[in-house]
Parts: structure tokens; sequence; C-alpha cells
């Protein structure tokens, strides 16, 4: 029998005996088997923390994340290899994309996530604080990669997307990883680190394969490891009470079943665009990967009058699915994972019928095309209905993790925000409403208990990614029965294999430590006009202090004039009682504009290919004519900026072939009292000399 590798300690290994054996969820037949009998996961986790880890931690975060974009560029080069394989798992095309393309796409955002990093191994986090006051001693915080390994115990149902979404983010912080996909379509998995072993892109050590029993990996855990779970909720709590996790107190990043929800609003009624929008997200959602999605509803809400509508508009809408091989290309719904997943699916349906009844669909069929519906893992979508939903509570708690959900009655919004907080934490809602109004009571009501919310209307509904996708730059997780984790939503889910440090110091000695000019650190004498030095030249801290320039009442008319801008304050004749202002005031926009007039160098060529804009901009005094304006400009920050890479000639924009990079200035406007009037952070393209 075809056994499965495990990747482990640079080698891929095959477990010993003979393993769980796989199955093709569609034909019923064996396709091979997983073993991690034999392995020794000690040695594993410690190759992860000497070799992966210390290859990882020595890159900037522009390396990882670049090495993040060649993976994803490779993998999209077999992705025929790897559709042919998903269709195995039961999965349609339109599931296989979600999984497969959904999980490179994810790599591809997380890679263009390192400009938000700096080019270094380590990071500030968030915003410096002055603790003193001469202005010596000051406070920021750092995130440095930690020196463990991450260990990811993933679901069964997208074993491609569940991985790279996880790795993605560990490799972008600068830890190594373990992978421990769910047996039952960790053959897929397989296929897809094959390639990515394969491809040499990785730096040895960084991730690691076991497909089958997780053994005594979970022992092996120390304080800088992350542990994250995808999962069942019995097998998450089981894994998170292990006394080592609990000892080493070893974050553990948990995703479990929800009971998400869908609530129509009141004003929804039958031929608004929201009530065929409603019917066909339920339709999507309880179809899509056959219903064995985390995030797919499991509770409808709508209120009392409109039910006997809504579930007879959910059954025809179901009734149009087309189930079967989903190599056939009719095909709109596959087959659950396997058959243990079907025969659960079934067992759950049996304790919701306690207190409710099948409105659409059967237990006992399924009219299947092109396979035969009981060797296969087929079932047929079924919509219970629960009329008294506050008493019956069961389907606020059993998750049938398949093609199933329960429809319930309201009598208005306040309740439907208690029912979907019978959840007891969910990772997403979704409103359908046309009324803001509704749509804000919703959200204020329901918040709480959710990770996510979607507002759906006919503004966004074409667009709209749908209830059931969580989003690489927005969060994924719930609280409460959802497991109380969150990853992705942007730098937030690289931000858990980072350890935060607050940092306390001169600002001097933190700019030396971080590379990022502090407020009140020494400035350097750059020889030169920093503008006229090409970026590798440029050293952090490099200032001027401009010529000073008085502000004249004449200066403020023209600059009223020049942009328009005759806000009363800036006007002479303004009678300024009550006003915050003593007189004229100059506009902050003119101070801002007349500073680059100071600090820009010359009318020469130099480095300096382009301004980029500003980041920050505050106006902290009031400029009055008569005022004698100066600059102290300070070469705070550099980024590196990638070249475009132009696979069409046509698609080249001029300065495509320029080599450069981002630098961001620190600029402090004074007055002839030497206090600070505004400060701004502005950026500028600089050419390298190369
Ligand atoms: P599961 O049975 O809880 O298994 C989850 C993972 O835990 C699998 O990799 C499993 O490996 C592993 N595992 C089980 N026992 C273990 C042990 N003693 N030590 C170490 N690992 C162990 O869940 P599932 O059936 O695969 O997935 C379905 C559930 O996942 C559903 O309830 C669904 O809602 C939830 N889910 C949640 C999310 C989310 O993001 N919140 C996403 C997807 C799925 P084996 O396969 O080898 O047993």
């Amino acid at each position: 029998m075809n056994k499965l590798g495990n990747y482990i300690t640079g080698n891929w290994i095959i477990g010993d005996g003979d393993g769980q054996t796989l199955y093709n969820a569609v034909t019923g037949e064996s396709i091979g088997a997983a073993s991690t009998k034999g392995l020794d996961f000690k040695s594993i986790t410690d190759y992860a923390r000497t070799v992966g880890n210390p290859a990882l931690r020595k890159m900037t975060f522009h390396a990882r994340g670049n090495m993040l974009k060649a993976l994803a560029l490779h993998l999209r080069n077999h992705l025929d290899k790897f559709y042919a394989i998903s269709y195995q798992t039961g999965a349609t095309k339109a599931d296989s994309w979600v999984d497969i393309e959904g999980g490179i796409g994810n790599l591809f955002s997380n890679a263009s996530l390192r400009r938000k990093f700096p080019d270094e191994v380590f990071c500030i986090d968030g915003e410096s604080h002055n603790l003193s006051e001469h202005k010596t001693f000051m406070g920021t915080h750092i995130l440095s990669p930690k020196e463990g390994v991450a260990i990811h115990i993933n679901a069964f149902n997208f074993p491609v997307w569940g991985m790279l979404e996880k790795i993605a983010v560990n490799l972008l912080a600068g830890m190594p990883c373990i992978v421990k996909p769910a047996t039952v379509t960790s053959y897929l998995t397989e296929a897809v680190v094959k390639e990515i072993i394969a491809s040499k892109i990785l730096p040895e050590g960084a991730l690691q394969l076991v497909c089958g029993s997780a053994g005594d990996l979970l022992d092996h855990v120390t304080s800088q490891d992350v542990v994250t779970f995808t999962g069942s909720a019995s097998t998450g709590l089981m894994l998170k009470s292990n006394p080592i996790i609990l000892r080493e107190a070893v974050p553990f990043n948990m995703e479990a079943d929800s009971l998400n929800c869908i609530v129509m609003g009141e004003d929804v009624e039958p031929g608004m665009p929201e009530w065929d929008i409603f019917i066909k997200e339920i339709r999507k959602e309880m179809t899509l990967k056959a219903g064995q999605r985390c995030t797919g509803i499991r509770r409808i809400f709508v209120q009392e009058n409109k039910m006997e509508d809504v579930w007879k508009a959910i059954g025809t809408s179901l009734s149009q699915t087309v189930i079967g091989n989903p190599l056939n290309t009719k095909v709109r719904m596959g087959s659950l994972a396997g058959q243990s997943q079907r025969k659960e699916v079934k067992e759950q349906v049996q304790k919701l019928l306690a207190s409710s009844q099948i409105v659409y669909g059967s237990l006992d069929s399924v009219d299947v095309v092109d396979a035969d519906g009981n060797k296969g893992a087929f079932m047929s979508p079924v919509l219970l209905m629960n009329e008294n939903p506050f008493a019956a509570t069961a389907a606020h708690e059993v998750e049938a993790f398949g093609p199933v959900s329960t429809i319930m009655p309201f009598k208005n919004l306040e309740e439907a925000v208690e029912l979907s907080k019978l959840g007891k934490g969910s990772l997403c809602s979704t409103i359908v409403t046309a009324d803001y109004k509704q749509a804000r009571q919703y959200v204020i009501g329901a918040a709480t208990h959710h990770g996510r919310i979607l507002v759906l209307n006919n503004e966004c509904a074409k667009e709209s990614t749908g209830h059931g996708s969580p989003l690489p730059l927005l969060v994924h997780g719930g609280p409460g029965r959802a497991g109380g984790g969150e990853e992705m939503g942007g730098i937030r889910g690289v931000k858990p294999y980072l350890q935060r440090t607050a940092l306390q110091g001169s600002p001097t000695t933190i700019t030396a430590i971080t590379n990022v000019y502090q407020p009140n650190a020494k400035g350097k004498d750059p020889g030169k006009h920093p503008f006229t030095k090409y970026f590798e030249e440029l050293v952090i801290g490099d200032q001027i202090i401009t010529e000073k320039r008085v502000i004249t009442a004449e200066d403020i008319d023209k600059f009223a004039d020049l942009s328009g801008d005759h806000f009363y304050a800036h006007i002479k004749t303004t009678d300024f009682t009550g006003t915050m202002f003593e007189q004229q005031v100059a506009h902050g926009y003119f101070i801002m504009s007349l500073a680059a007039g100071l600090f820009v160098d010359s009318y020469e060529k130099n480095p300096v290919l382009l301004n980029y804009g500003i980041d920050e901009l505050r106006f902290t005094k009031p400029v009055y004519p008569g005022a004698e304006v100066y600059i102290r400009f300070t070469c705070k920050e550099k980024l590196p900026n990638d070249k475009r890479v132009v696979e069409n000639p046509e698609d080249f924009k001029r300065g495509d072939d320029i080599e450069k990079g981002i630098v961001k200035w620190l600029v402090e406007f004074f007055d002839e009292t030497d206090e600070i009037t505004g400060v701004a952070t502005i950026l500028t393209m600089v050419a390298r000399k190369i």
C-alpha cells in the first residue's frame, strides 16, 4: 500500500506498521495509508529549533516575505496536480479553488505584508513614549521572533489552505513549523509539501510534516513554542489542557467549531433583492465544501411570520443543486471527506431532530450523478426547523459538520440578537438587511459574541466575499465556543509568533538599537545635504537644521487665495472673540509647504526620485504673522522597495527599471521660541547607487 511520507529532520520518512488507511471520498476506494509510528517527536521539535529557527531568524522580514512570494509563485505552477488530488477528498472545482488557490493567495497576501515591516530581523511595535521631563529617557516596544517552533494541528476540511494560511505567518515572523494535518485528507497536504520541499525555497528545518497520529508531539513543547489547533471543541480542549502546555505557558491558539448564524432583517420582504440574497447565501454556505466549513451557516433566524416562505424558498434553491462526482462539471456539491464524517454528521442530525423536524432533504437517500451514493460519502443537504429556539437549545449547541442548517423564528431584532448569542461565541454571523438602523442595532448587539460580522445588502452582495470566507486582512476566530482564538487580520496574525518586549533607554541608544530615529535622539551631520545622498549612503539620524523664514500676513493671505482655503481663522478681519486663536493664523498646510521650501535642496537633479506622501502630520501650536519658522529634518527610517517585475513589456511603467528605496523623514517645525509648532513624517523615493 502507498504510504504517505513524513518530512522530518531533513528527510522523507515512512512510518512503521500498517498505519491508518485513507480512502477516496467519492469512490470509497483505498488510496494509501498514513503512519507516524516509530517517529521520534522530540528530535523533530529539536531539529526545528536548532536548524530551522536560526536560519529563519537571521533573515529580515523582507527576505522572509520575498521567500513566501517565491513559494506562492512556485506552487501556482503545480495547480493541476493539486486539483486532481483534491477531487479525491470529495471537493468540487469551486471547493478546491478555495482550498488550493485560496491558500496560495494567502501566501501572496502575507508576502505583501513585508512592506509593513522594516528590513530588519525584528521590529518596533506601536508608538514610542517620552518618559522624562528633559526627554533623555523614553520607551517603546519591540517584537522578536520566538526561538521555538510553531506546531499546527489542522482540521480535515481545508488540507491546503489550512496549512498555508498558518505557515505563512510563522515563516514571515521568522519561526519554523511542524504541520500535522488531519489524517483523513493528509494525502493532499503531503502532495503540496512535497512541492514545497523540492523547490528548496524554504531553508532546511523551516517546515516539517507529520501525516497520521501526533503521537507524543505536544509533550515536547517548550515556552518558546506556539501551538495552533483547528478542529472540534472537544479535541481542542483536551490538547489545550496538556500539562506541559500549561506548565510551559505555551500560547495555544484554538479555532474550534462554531454555530454561526444568519439573520434576515425585519425589513426584508419577498420581492426585495435582499430576499433573494438571503436565500442564495444560505444555499451557497450549505453546499460549498458540502457544508464542511467551520464558518458554515448552522443557524438561520427569520421573523416568525416569514418562516414558511423562507424555508420553502431555501428548499427550492437547494433542490437545484446537482450532487455527485466532483469531476462532472455539472456537479455543484461533492461528497463529505469520508464515511466516518458522514456517519458523524448523521449522528449529530439525530441529536438535533429531538427538538426539530426536517423541512428539506433526507438522511436516508441522496440523488447523485456519476457516483455511487453509498460507496462515496455523499449526503443530501438537510434543512431543519426548530419552532421553539429559546426552549429547545440543541441547535445552538450541536454542530453537524456537513450540509445541515436549522431555521428558527424570532419576534423582533432584539430577539434575533439574543438568539445569535446562544451559540456562546461564533466565528462569524451575517445579517441581511437594507435598513442601516437594523444593521447598526444588530452589529452593536451581537459583536461581543462574534469574530466577524457580514452586513449583506444589495449594495455589496455582488462583490461580497461571502459569509464563510475568512480573509487574510481580516481576523478569523471567535470567542467562547469558537475557541477564543484569533488569526490572520494582516500583521495581527504575525504577532503571536513574535515576543513583545518593552524597551527603555535614551532616545539615541534606542535609535542605535532599532535603526529607527527616535524623537530627541542626537542627530548626525550628514556631511552634505541628505537629498544629494543615494539610498545606501543615507544614515539613520542624518539631520539638517534649515534657515529661518518669517511668516507675514501677506503670506497667509496669498496662501488662502492660492489654495482657496478662506477658513475664518486665516482671515485678518475676523473678530477672534470666542475662537481658539488670538489673530489671523497661518494654515498648517502652508507651514508644511514652506517647510518643503526650506528643506528641499536645489534645482539640480539628485537621487530623490519623488515625494511619496506624508505618514502623519500634526499642528501643535498656532503660527501667527511675525513668527520665525525653521525646520529640523532628520532621516528616520529606510525601507527597501522591490523592483517591479514586469512579465509583459507592455506593462512596463516609467521608473520600473530604477533600483530604489523608500526613506522616511521626521520633519519638526519650530518657531522663534524654539518650541515645536508641528511635526510630520514624510516619505521620499530615493535611488540606489548601484
Ligand atoms: P478534530 O477531530 O478535532 O481533529 C482536528 C485535528 O486534531 C486533527 O489534525 C486531528 O488529527 C488532531 N487530533 C485529534 N486528536 C489528537 C490528539 N490526541 N493529539 C494531537 N492531535 C489530535 O476535528 P476535524 O474532524 O478534523 O475537523 C472538524 C472540526 O473542525 C469541525 O468541528 C469544524 O467546525 C472545526 N474547524 C474549525 C475551523 C476554525 O477555523 N475555527 C476550521 C476548520 C474546522 P487526526 O485527524 O489524526 O485525528
